[in-house]
C-alpha cells in the first residue's frame, strides 16, 4: 500500500472483521477510538493530512486486515 505522504485520507473500517487488538488505536488513538469492548468504533471517515501518517500505520498494524485505506 503506498504511504499517504502528506495527503488526506478516506478511511474504511470493518468492525465485522476487528477481533479488538487495539493495534489501531495504539498508533493512531485520535483516529481510531475503541467501543467498549475494545474494538473499532468507527466506519467511515476521513482524516486530513496532519494525521495521516499516524492513520495510515494504524491501519497496517492491524493484523485482521480491518481497515481500508483510501489515499485522496
Ligand atoms: S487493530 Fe484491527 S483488530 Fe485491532 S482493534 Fe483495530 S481494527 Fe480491530
Amino acid at each position: 500500500m503506498v504511504s499517504p505522504e502528506g495527503r488526506s485520507l478516506r478511511i474504511k473500517a470493518h468492525p465485522g472483521l476487528c477481533a479488538g487488538w487495539g493495534n489501531c488505536h495504539r498508533f493512531a488513538p485520535d483516529v481510531y477510538p475503541l467501543d467498549e469492548h475494545g474494538q473499532i468504533a468507527v466506519h467511515l471517515f476521513e482524516v486530513d493530512a496532519e494525521h495521516a501518517d499516524d492513520a495510515w500505520l494504524g491501519a497496517q498494524a492491524c493484523p485482521q486486515s480491518a481497515i481500508s485505506v483510501i489515499v485522496r
